[in-house]
């Protein structure tokens, strides 16, 4: 399948479309680092099960491939989501995500907590869902546990992994980068100064941060997760680039907890390709290397990776309105409704690299010199011969994805493959 899509991309020389939906804006969690937790107060909306029928047909004949059903919480509108998976896998999209905040994990020692965890699975993997992902905001219980309000939530879930595995569901651990991650406040705040430096301050922040990823990955595996995932922090007023976003998608906060600056973002992502790197034999990590260290170069150097495609091949649908914006980030530019091929297509082409939002930025990086090949073939083999370090990297992750069967959760991680993979690396 996979290769399916890389050949397209080879010949049509776009990349295989992604649509996330916001299929509601309802959540019960308390994550501070969110606008749509339930203290907020704003009219919450979901988008009608029909509209978003319309939506993945008209997805599915714009050749899209992908298709992520977001929130809010997802699983609150449970029976819209099953509907809607199995339409899209009616349709012929192959690539069909959903996740949790991990809600329906809660009340693990009630009698019926196994009855409902095998009825959940059950039904989910009954679908055509390929991808099911967890949120876990840190590697200590009890922080996460706080931070989501919800209390003994670890446990459920550590209970549940085994269910869901038994239907052949393998869900990920998704984390959300926060200065939570190592339990509250762990990760501190690096003031000001030249981008890049290697003062006392920013030893101690590479240092944190090293030690709560390696703990956080650590952590997920003895719960029994097989994947992982790392959302990069996304604030709306930071010096990074985001603060000039209008963003339409509320998961995003003016928290500290997930404010970064340039300086400290350089240094992030430094150090979670390292983090990565050291933890791909435990787990199957889905973030690309080749994308951390086109970030971690934007903020050390002003450097440009591949521009984002989103507007162009990637979309989001805003649960309030229904209507179609090139990403959560970018809410000035409203294109109507999806499917409406005339505001689709009105969507700029500018290269874009103003936030760092994994969804759109990692399969933008991964998917950028198949692109180029197909499109500027020499330009692209000048570009590889000028900076064989990207190239070697990206043929490292595409070597790995493969070792990691393309993060197929519906099939079993195979240990031996990621061991033997790290061994040759
Ligand atoms: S991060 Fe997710 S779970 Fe948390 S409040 Fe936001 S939408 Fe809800
Ligand atoms: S980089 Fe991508 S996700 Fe971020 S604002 Fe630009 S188009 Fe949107």
């Amino acid at each position: 399948m996979a290769l399916r899509h890389a050949l397209h991309l080879l010949r049509h020389g776009g990349l295989p479309g992604q649509l996330v939906i916001q299929l509601t804006d309802r959540c019960n969690a308390t994550c501070p680092q969110c606008g749509m937790n339930i203290n907020e107060r704003f009219p919450r909306h979901s988008l009608p099960l029909n509209d978003v029928k319309r939506m993945i047909d008209a997805a599915a004949q714009r050749g899209i491939a992908a298709v992520s059903f977001t929130g809010g919480e997802p699983l609150l509108v449970l029976r819209d989501l099953v509907a809607l998976i199995n339409h899209a896998g009616v349709a012929g999209i192959a690539y069909i995500r959903t996740g949790t905040n991990g809600f329906v994990f809660r009340s693990h020692e009630k009698h019926d907590f196994p009855d409902r965890i095998h009825r959940l699975a059950e039904t989910l993997a009954a679908t055509p869902l390929r991808n099911f992902w967890i949120s876990i905001d840190s590697a200590d219980p009890v922080t996460h546990e706080k931070m989501r309000g919800f209390p003994g939530v670890i446990r459920g879930i550590e209970r549940a992994l085994p269910i869901f595995h038994r239907y052949g569901l393998f869900p990920s651990a998704n984390l959300g980068i926060n200065r939570n991650l190592d339990g509250p406040g762990s990760i501190p705040v690096l003031a000001n100064g030249i981008p890049g430096d290697k003062g006392a301050p920013a030893v101690i922040f590479r240092e944190r941060l090293h030690s709560g990823l390696s703990r956080f990955f650590q952590f997920v595996a003895g719960m029994g997760f097989s994947t992982a995932n790392v959302c990069y922090p996304m604030s709306i007023a930071d010096d990074g680039g985001s603060g000039e976003l209008n963003a339409v998608y509320g998961a995003t906060a003016t928290s500290a907890i997930v404010s970064f600056s340039s300086r400290e973002k350089a240094h992030l992502f430094d150090v979670l390709g390292q983090s990565v790197r050291e933890n791909r034999a435990r787990l199957r990590i889905f973030t690309p290397l080749c994308a951390l260290d086109a970030l971690k170069r934007q903020f050390r150097h002003g450097e440009r990776g591949y521009p984002c495609s989103g507007g162009k091949d990637f979309f989001f649908i805003d649960a309030v309105t229904g209507h179609t914006y090139p990403c959560g980030y970018r809410g000035e530019e409203d294109l109507g409704v999806f499917g409406d091929r005339p505001a689709i297509s009105a969507a700029d082409n500018r290269a874009c690299y103003a936030c760092e939002w994994e969804c759109f930025r990692d399969p933008s990086e991964l998917g950028g010199p198949l692109q180029d090949m197909a499109r500027h073939p020499i330009k692209c083999l000048r570009r590889w011969r000028k900076d064989p370090g990207f190239i070697k990297l990206w043929l490292k992750d595409l070597q790995y994805y493969q070792a990691c069967d393309f993060f197929d959760g519906r099939r079993p991680a195979r240990p031996e493959r990621l061991r033997r993979h790290a061994r040759g690396n």
